[in-house]
């Protein structure tokens, strides 16, 4: 991979860091060094704002049609490009290249959706109280917009954002993790090639916190949208009180999965096998606390146990189902919260070790693991996991089960398995989550709004609605 560029993109320019200093970037499947990165900083991070405010005027301006056609244009490219921005992604954040390239071609689905989502930024006419008067509502895009990604989904992430920042008229400045800079710096590549004209979108790679207290102090950036730990989203949202910066955050999750008696056993197996080990567990949606049923527990767990046995393991470049955890903090993590489990009485089903022999000797490997016997003192209750730990947890009726899945501070995905349509309607009302799959264990779709409540984060990303956090409101109250 000695064509990845590794510079940021700045007005329409690559270019160089401030700084000469550099960080190594590293392959998880493999410990080995993929290539070093510049450390990007402060002033970098103002000159891509000052480059973003620039064009904001001319950007803004433009007809919904022909920023529409760019966002089309990009969108087709990352399409023709996917096999390449898949192998990319693989390299740095070790997700198997089928999984890599579906994260791809979701995250290019913004675009396609956005394109049309720009001609459609309508606003409203009011009936006045007064007969020689009309309200009429426009809609003007915020301004220069701040995107701060994660590394789980290094590509979709920031199509997620950019798409509707730049159909509603934004332009914007991107911080990526410092663990998944390529899939970012590929993808610049692309808004390069469609033409996006100077300065509508920056790519500053480097320093977290220097870039992130730019973007907080810079009177320029009116907008700050996260996708992270709720740690760093609260830092953000508080700074930003500062300047009274509208902020959009998508943080931390602890979801429960939940099987009724009268669940589908295998519809809920297959889905939990999916939704657990997508991305080695490493989403913010992936089911973290998972509740069956007294009476079904037996059964649901024997079927459960026999898909896990053909999970395949290994270099993402492989045919396999798993890769390896991002780093050795992420492992560690992991191995934490299971041997505070196993100390406070969980039992160990299946896995509960890391994986060091032949071609995981030198990568971050950890075998999928089921406990069973989970309770609410152990750390894995409380805290989301990002692995690939299955914690189990028996309940014998509707009301105690709401009360634990809800008994947590995040409030993002949940799921649960029923085909009783009284029990659906009862509990889809009572938890307190942004989203609910039922009898599905997929959420993050292009049309539909995602997002939590409580301490998972505040705005929505996707469909229609994620276009509107990028929007303001200007009322023109006309006496004639
Ligand atoms: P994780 O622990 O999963 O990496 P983080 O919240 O630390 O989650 O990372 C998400 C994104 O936030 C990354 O792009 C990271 O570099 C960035 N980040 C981390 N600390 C800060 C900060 N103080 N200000 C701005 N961005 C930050």
């Amino acid at each position: 991979m000695t064509d990845i560029r590794n510079q940021l993109f700045i007005n329409g320019t690559w270019t160089e860091a401030q700084s000469s200093l550099r960080s190594a970037l590293f392959n998880p499947a493999t410990g080995e060094q993929i290539t070093t990165v510049p450390m990007g900083g402060r002033e970098d991070a103002q000159s891509a704002i000052e480059a973003a405010y620039d064009a904001f005027p001319a950007w803004s301006q433009t007809a919904a049609e022909e920023r529409s056609v760019y966002l089309r244009r990009i969108y087709d490219l990352i399409v023709a490009n996917a096999d390449h921005l898949a192998e990319i992604m693989t390299l740095e954040q070790g997700k198997p290249v089928k999984e890599a390239k579906g994260e791809v071609l979701w995250g290019a689905d913004f675009f396609l959706w956005y394109s049309e989502e720009a001609k459609r930024i309508n606003g409203e006419i009011i009936p006045s109280s007064r007969t020689t008067q009309r309200i009429l509502v426009q809609r003007y895009p915020i301004g220069v917009v701040a995107a701060i990604t994660p590394w789980n989904f290094p590509s979709s992430m920031i199509t997620r954002k950019l798409a509707p920042a730049l159909a509603a008229g934004c332009t914007v400045v991107v911080k990526p993790a410092p663990e998944t800079p390529l899939s970012a710096i590929a993808l610049f590549d692309i808004f390069a090639q469609a033409g996006l004209p100077q300065g509508v979108a920056n790519l500053v790679i480097g320093n977290a916190q220097e870039i992130g207290q730019e973007f907080l102090d810079n009177e320029k950036v009116r907008k700050i949208s996260f996708t992270g730990s709720t740690a760093v989203g609260k830092y953000l949202l508080e700074q930003s009180a500062k300047q009274v910066k509208k902020v959009s955050l998508e943080l931390g999750g602890h979801a429960p999965f939940i099987v009724f008696a009268d669940a589908d056993l295998d519809a809920a197996a297959e889905g939990l096998i999916y939704n657990k080990f997508q991305n080695n567990g490493q989403t913010c949606i992936c089911a973290n606390r998972i509740f069956v049923h007294e009476s079904i527990q037996a059964e649901f767990m024997d079927k459960f146990i026999a898909k896990l046995k053909d999970i395949t393991i290994g270099n993402g470049m492989r045919d396999v189902n798993v890769g390896p955890l991002i780093h050795e903090r992420a492992l560690a993590k992991v191995e934490d919260q299971v041997q505070d489990a196993l100390d406070k009485g969980a039992k160990l089903i299946s896995g509960g070790v890391r994986l060091t022999e032949g071609e995981y000797a030198t990568g971050c490997y950890y075998a999928p693991t089921v406990l069973t016997g989970v309770t609410r003192d152990m750390h894995i209750f409380q805290e989301e996991t990002f692995g690939p730990v299955a914690p189990f947890i028996t309940f014998s009726n509707e009301e105690e089960v709401i009360r634990m899945a809800n008994d947590t501070p995040y409030g993002l995905a949940s799921y649960f398995y029923t085909r009783d349509l009284a029990t659906t309607m009862r509990v889809a009302d009572k938890l307190e989550y942004g989203m609910i799959g039922i009898n599905e264990s997929a959420l993050g779709y292009v049309q539909a709004p995602f997002g939590g409540v409580k301490q998972s984060g505040t705005g929505r990303e996707g469909g229609q609605h994620g276009v509107d956090d990028f929007l303001e409101y200007k009322y023109l109250n006309i006496n004639f």
